[in-house]
């Protein structure tokens, strides 16, 4: 899910450090990297209103399918642990 600095055209990534992604867990690492804001290796960090509409649809799209899955990852989890006992 690479998109373009609105700024230079370079490809932007997602603005979460490792040590972030460790200690929020799997589920706060999705929804970091639903909610996050993206980061430009030139100009840094790059706030999600300066992406034209159709590219923040977009985003929207996928940041509610990180959650989805998220959500459906610990349900499936709750699950098998309640089942297990
Ligand atoms: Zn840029």
């Amino acid at each position: 899910m690479a998109h373009q600095c609105p700024r230079c055209g370079q490809p932007v990534q997602l603005g979460y450090s490792g040590t972030a992604q460790i200690t929020a867990g799997l589920v706060g690492a999705l929804f970091y990297a639903a909610f996050g804001a993206f980061q430009c290796k030139k100009c840094g960090k790059i706030p999600r209103s300066e992406f034209p509409p159709e590219v923040r649809n977009k985003m929207t799209m996928m940041s509610l399918v990180l959650v989805a899955s998220a959500v459906a990852i610990g349900g499936v989890i709750l699950y098998f642990l309640s089942n297990s006992k």
